[in-house]
């Protein structure tokens, strides 16, 4: 396993949410973290079929591109009764003429599952497959997941994407209900952080 060294990371991503959490992840091992909008990073296209596959494609480019140890994060949701979609798609089931738009695609998720006939507990997990990518080509993989189900309607105002119908086991909340700091304790995103941190940062 490669230890990370520098002083600089870049976090390659655009989507400001994920940004936001993986800073505030990565705030007590004093590194200094860019976005990629801030180097002015273009958005590969995400052609692979796995977490892993598309997470490799953001990292790669982002280290090509700036010479820097670069991070990325590639995301979903994963609805049991609907055999895991949208997984590697949800982003692309917010995806309107005029950008993102979670709530269409949580109403999306959910006309699915009442469409399939799906008894409840809509189980459902978040996965995140971080990519620490380094200017050679070398890698390293880090799978998080948190399981839980989808819950209607939608409820909270905090976080990002699906989190106001996501519950996790052991919640009665969703993470649209929880705030920042209790949601980065148990998310699929800070499992595979602390698997990150294990690996590459202590
Ligand atoms: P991508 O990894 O950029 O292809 O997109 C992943 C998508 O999954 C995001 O746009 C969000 O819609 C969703 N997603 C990933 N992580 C979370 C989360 O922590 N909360 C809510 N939605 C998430």
């Amino acid at each position: 396993m490669r230890k990370f060294s520098g002083d600089t990371l870049l976090v390659a991503t655009h989507n400001a949410g994920k940004l936001e959490e993986i800073v505030t992840l990565l705030e007590p091992y004093g590194i200094k973290v860019v976005g990629a909008a801030e180097m002015q990073l273009g958005e590969p296209d995400e052609t692979e079929t796995t977490f892993v596959g598309n997470a490799r494609i953001k990292a790669h480019a982002a280290a090509q591109a700036t010479g820097l140890p670069s991070l990325s994060d590639d995301s979903g949701i994963e609805i049991d009764a609907l055999g895991g979609a949208p997984g590697v798609y949800t982003a692309d089931w917010a995806e309107t003429e005029t950008g993102r738009d979670f709530v269409m695609a949580m109403v999306k998720a959910h006309d699915r599952i009442l469409g399939v006939g799906a008894a409840q507990p809509w189980t459902a997990r978040f996965c995140c497959t971080l990519v620490l990518a380094w200017p050679d080509g070398h890698d390293e993989v880090f799978p998080g997941t948190i399981d839980g189900k989808i819950v209607w309607p939608m409820r909270g105002t905090h976080g990002h994407g699906y989190d106001p119908i996501f519950q996790p086991n052991g919640y009665d909340v969703t993470f649209g209900e929880m705030d920042g700091s209790e949601k980065n304790k148990v998310s699929h995103r800070a499992d595979a952080f602390a698997k990150l941190v294990k690996g590459c940062f202590d």
